[in-house]
């Protein structure tokens, strides 16, 4: 009889709609509202813990400035040992008005059917002195004397079925005539160091210029209002590069030392 009354109650469960209420386990769409009081219930029980849950501790906000975030490459990561300290790879670390030539270059050559990868855009005196350390097929220029430390040169890379290709002669051709056309100077025409990833532009200045703090003009500076402002900030962005980079140095000189 027990047996027969659970059974039954479970049933009722199901359809108390014809049955009535009470007995439900799953409440009716057209159940009277005070059949769903365990359900407030249990509302109030999850806000309860919500409310006394410890409040999480906020994250800190970490001071990143711009140029910690900027682009980095790491060495071998285009297949050629480029020294041990990371290259600033990120084209906001260039020349406003230069950076632009490089987007268009990059956008050009894609339309081409050629992707270039930037393997390298400002580049500290200590990362300069790295390469000088590590011999001439490097570069010719100690620290100071490369336009990449002015932010007016950048190195780039085709990038060929997901693999850099350093050797392709045609295509570093093509790359080429698209940077010239664009005003850019290009390292493919080097005799005594071909470089057919390097474009610089300096807008006139030669390097004594460049060493004295003097920054080219773009040819219609009225498109680059803030260049001034631009500058100065990028230049602070640099210095905080040099030191980041000077400092690495300074520690592996130490570590060798101690060996
Ligand atoms: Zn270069």
């Amino acid at each position: 009889m027990r047996f027969l009354a659970i059974c039954l109650s479970f049933s009722l469960g199901f359809c108390n709609v014809a049955f009535g209420q009470g007995t439900s386990f799953y409440p009716p769409f057209d159940t009277p509202p005070y059949t769903y009081q365990h359900v407030d219930h249990m509302n109030d029980l999850i806000k309860s813990l919500v409310d006394t849950a410890p409040i999480p501790e906020a994250t800190p906000v970490i001071d990143e400035t711009p140029w910690k975030r900027w682009a980095t490459v790491e060495n071998y990561s285009f297949g050629k040992d480029r020294g041990g300290m990371p290259m600033i790879a990120d084209l906001n670390a260039l020349h406003p008005y230069f950076r632009d030539k490089i987007f268009d270059l990059i956008r050009i050559c894609k339309s081409k059917g050629i992707d270039l990868a930037v393997v390298e855009s400002f580049r500290t005196h200590a990362k300069q002195n790295e390469y000088k350390s590590m011999g001439k097929k490097y570069t010719r220029s100690s620290g100071g004397s490369s336009k990449h430390q002015y932010g007016l040169a950048v190195d780039v890379v085709p990038i060929i079925d997901s693999v850099a290709d350093w050797h392709n002669y045609a295509v570093w051709k093509k790359v080429g005539a698209v940077g010239e056309k664009l005003g850019l100077r290009w390292g493919g025409r080097w005799k005594h160091m071909y470089d057919p990833g390097h474009f610089e532009w300096t807008g006139g200045l030669s390097s004594y210029h460049l060493a004295t703090g003097k920054f080219p003009k773009p040819p219609k500076p009225q498109l680059y209002p803030c260049l001034e402002e631009d500058l100065l900030q990028l230049t602070s962005y640099w210095q905080s590069w040099e030191t980041e980079q000077s400092t690495t140095a300074s520690q592996k000189v130490e570590s060798n030392k101690m060996k």
